[in-house]
């Protein structure tokens, strides 16, 4: 057996969603919150134009790195959105942004290079790192300081063997986005260090609340050739099950990233990707899925916070309530699991994203808000319940 995989931790995601849909099976009234699943359809015109692709008989291979009218799709969204200018001939369309992280890390790492995760982290970093044969060097980044940025942590923990820097803004678990003088901060991290790659996860990039936005490192024409950006369809467009991301890089990056492509998918579904073409046409659907999370929110974390020993930040970003307990000297997996029983709510200990020195927990809200209300008054319930 290949001994990197038996070693390699399970996505704790995936293990919490199962969870959730097994204690569904026996108690209907279980609430998952684990998984960060948007709860909405896919816009209409989406699975429309796959559904016609598929009756037309788009069944076939179709070798390539994506449709050229998605390719296009893509770069012109990301020019025109996100600043980043990016040859559609290196993008890649790929399953999932998870699948589009797996291939970039894959091409920039070699076998004993570090790569640099900002903790709290989403799960699939450290073991993908590893996958690719490279080694995970965790930054913890201080809960005191709302999760920042800084430059003397970066520096902390670079060294000649550093190739790559992961970040993932609006992030998840703890919903921040990224500021301007971050942004500065990473800019000048790069350009300190020139061998240094960074991978931008801004999957949750049009999940944005209270009239912010988000910002691409890939934008920084000083730094762009070296940043990779992943993003997808899954969250902002409500497509998690159809798996479709992409990833937009340097020829070099490009080209090693296809190579495995080929030999590990040979090509993705044509009828999906005329299906994510439409997506381009859906900005009202997505402004409103948005304007709904937004609601959420403010709902959901204002219960919440009106619970004694709770506090969660209100998130800018993405739809994860990142939560940090200080009830009763228990721990994130305690609490985490005392929930799940108690108010049958499932969420995720926050040390699943390497969080160990505050107890705390994330919850998603893309959840139907009715289901949501009756989740926080259940938490709240059970907290109190601890205070008698
Ligand atoms: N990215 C989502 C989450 O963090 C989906 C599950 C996963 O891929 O980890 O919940």
């Amino acid at each position: 057996m290949n001994e990197k995989l038996s070693q390699m931790k399970p996505s704790a995601s995936l293990v919490f969603m199962t969870r959730a849909k097994e204690m569904q099976k026996t108690d209907p009234g279980v609430i998952g919150l684990a998984g960060g699943e948007p709860d909405f359809a896919t816009p209409d015109r989406i699975s429309m134009a796959a559904m016609r692709a598929l009756t037309e008989g788009d069944t076939h291979y179709v070798v390539g790195p994506g449709i050229p009218e998605l390719r296009k799709g893509i770069a012109k969204k990301l020019r025109e959105e996100n600043g980043i200018i990016c040859d559609e001939n290196c993008i890649l369309v790929t399953p999932g942004g998870k699948n589009a992280i797996y291939l970039a890390v894959h091409a920039i790492l070699n076998e004993g290079d570090e790569a640099i995760i900002l903790d709290p982290a989403w799960v699939s970093y450290e073991p993908i790192i590893q996958a690719a044969g490279g080694v995970p060097v965790h930054v913890k980044l201080d809960n005191r300081n709302d999760y920042r940025i800084t430059e003397a942590a970066l520096e902390a923990a670079v060294t000649d063997k550093t190739r790559l820097l992961i970040v993932n803004y609006p992030n998840n678990p703890t919903g921040r986005i990224l500021h301007e003088d971050e942004a500065d901060v990473l800019e000048a991290f790069l350009l300190r260090h020139p061998g240094v790659y960074l991978l931008s996860d801004e999957v949750y990039e049009r999940i944005v609340y209270d009239g912010k936005q988000s910002l691409s490192m890939g934008a920084r024409p000083a730094v762009a050739e070296r940043v990779v950006t992943v993003n997808g369809f899954s969250k902002s467009v409500a497509m998690t099950g159809w798996r479709m991301g992409y990833l937009a890089c340097c020829k070099e990056v490009f080209q090693a990233a296809y190579k495995l492509y080929q030999h590990s998918l040979s090509c993705m579904s044509g009828f999906m990707q005329r299906g994510a073409v439409e997506a381009f046409k859906c900005q009202r659907e997505i402004e409103d899925m948005r304007a709904i999370y937004e609601q959420r929110r403010n709902m959901f974390v204002g219960i919440l916070n009106s619970i004694p020993g709770v506090h969660c930040t209100l998130p800018e970003g993405a739809f994860y309530a990142w939560v940090h307990y200080d009830v009763k000297g228990m721990d994130s997996a305690a609490i985490c699991e005392y929930l799940l029983e108690k108010a049958r709510v499932v969420g995720m200990p926050g040390t699943a994203y390497g969080e160990y020195d505050v107890p705390s927990m994330r919850f998603s809200f893309a959840n139907a808000t009715d289901e949501l209300e009756t989740a926080a008054n259940r938490i709240k319930e059970a907290i109190l319940a601890l205070y008698k």
